[in-house]
């Protein structure tokens, strides 16, 4: 009889390794806890699912921590042009935007959703949703199978765990799968949140609330020291900031916080100008509109929601008429449009984050199939293990090749 497979989990990974082992024609059964699979690939992209990047290789490695090195082998068989292949197999085709970044064209993440599954399901695979999994069923070592919530016995030749993370729990990523793999005698590095917005002391990110920069330069410091910095956009939230930077950038930050360090957010409004090219520009706008309120200067250099913040910063009074700015202002206004410093105090929760860090340690999976090295019969793939991205799509290409990996090797290696 042809050598049966357990999935536990219906997410990105899942219904890759799904299609992956079922193409082998073994009988596969993807283990779903919610009523559907893909509650969370629903909610990506803001609904639009950056499903990957068109980054060679070797640059897309460089955005997963702590390392990439793990994803090489996974990656050599499963990646961008692979993926964009299966979906266009399903009538689902691919569009690029900024930074590589692919979307269905369509713009609609269920669109992805419905051709893995479709994809899955006419290879054979089946789909039992509303099965949450207790418990994995391990002899001697050998993971058998699976006890599910319900206490129904699931015996099969190899159990693929794909369970997600822990963050946003109503899409059924709540964590099972640590406790899953520490059953299985799996090292699990601690967890914490990534790619999760920042909170800002004081009420100016309050006063900026719903202020989107884009082209902006955030530096980040940490006990006076730069750390990181990138060019793009962020978004100022009622309790801090957030936006495609500013994930990127929290990871360092939320350690940084972790280790009792001062933190520190710069904000470079105008990136594109060093400080004499953007003194000569004060200087000519301060010539041309010299008769002007210092308030209504300043609506050429920022956005309406920024100009009585930076007064305020700045101590300005908004009626003075620019020809009236001294050059001790003029360099105060320089350095402040250059360097606009936030102080991070704190981070969003774990459930509020895009992706969750930490999980299954890494050296205990064999990057060439994604087996488990302490628990025969069980394999590990997607946000479970301890390997995360920046944002760009990067976090679902780690899913869909570590699934497809997971699912490829299950049975034959
Ligand atoms: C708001 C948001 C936006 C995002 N946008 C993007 C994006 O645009 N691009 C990108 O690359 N990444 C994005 N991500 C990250 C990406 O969604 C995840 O990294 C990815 O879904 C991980 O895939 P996974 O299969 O490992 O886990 P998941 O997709 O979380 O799937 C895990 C599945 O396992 C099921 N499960 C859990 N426990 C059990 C159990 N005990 N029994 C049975 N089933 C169980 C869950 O219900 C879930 O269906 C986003 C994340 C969030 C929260």
């Amino acid at each position: 009889m042809t050598p049966s497979i357990i999935i536990i989990g219906g997410g990105a990974a899942g219904l890759m390794a799904g299609i992956a082992a079922a193409r082998q024609g073994h009988p596969v059964t993807i283990l779903e806890k919610k009523d559907r699979v893909g509650r969370k690939l629903a909610i990506t992209g803001k609904g639009r699912c950056n499903v990957c990047n068109t980054a060679p290789m070797k640059e897309a490695i460089d955005h997963f921590f702590p390392s990439g090195k793990f994803l090489y082998q996974c990656f050599s068989r499963f990646y961008t042009p692979d993926l964009i292949a299966l979906l266009e197999e399903n009538q689902v085709r691919l569009k690029t935007e900024r930074g590589g970044r692919m979307f269905p064209q369509s713009d609609k993440a269920a669109d992805i959703i419905a051709a893995l599954a479709r994809s899955f399901t006419r290879l054979g695979g089946v789909i039992r949703t509303s099965v949450p999994v207790k418990a994995l069923l391990i002899e001697d070592s050998f993971c058998r199978g699976v006890i599910t919530q319900s206490g129904q016995e699931i015996r099969a030749a190899a159990t693929i765990l794909t369970t997600g993370g822990a963050s946003y729990p109503a899409t059924g990523s709540t964590g099972d799968g640590y406790r899953l793999a520490a059953m299985a005698g799996h090292t699990i590095v601690p967890i914490r949140p990534a790619l999760v917005p920042v909170v800002t002391a004081g009420d100016l990110a309050k006063r900026l609330q719903g202020l989107a920069l884009k082209n902006v330069q955030v530096t980040v410091w940490m006990d006076g020291k730069k750390t990181d910095s990138l060019f793009g956009e962020m978004l100022f939230t009622h309790f801090g900031v957030s936006g495609p930077i500013i994930l990127s950038l929290s990871h360092a930050m939320v350690q940084g916080l972790g280790a009792g360090k001062d933190v520190q957010l710069t904000i470079d409004l105008k990136p594109a100008l060093d400080h004499k090219q953007l003194d000569a520009r004060l200087l000519r706008d301060m010539d041309t509109f010299g008769k002007k309120k210092t308030r209504t200067l300043l609506k050429g250099l920022l956005p309406a929601s920024l100009i009585p913040v930076c007064l305020d910063e700045l101590g300005f009074d908004p009626d003075v008429p620019a020809h009236q700015i001294t050059s001790g202002m003029r360099k105060k206004l320089r350095n402040w449009l250059k360097e606009f410093r936030l102080d991070v105090t704190g981070h969003r929760p774990l459930r509020e984050a895009i992706v969750t860090a930490g999980g299954i340690a890494t050296k205990e999976i064999d990057p060439k199939t994604m087996r488990s090295k302490i628990c025969s019969g069980l394999l590990c793939a997607g946000e479970v293990l301890d390997i995360q991205a920046d944002t760009g799509g990067f976090n679902l290409m780690a899913a869909f090749s570590t699934g497809w990996m997971a699912g490829a090797s299950a049975v034959n290696g």
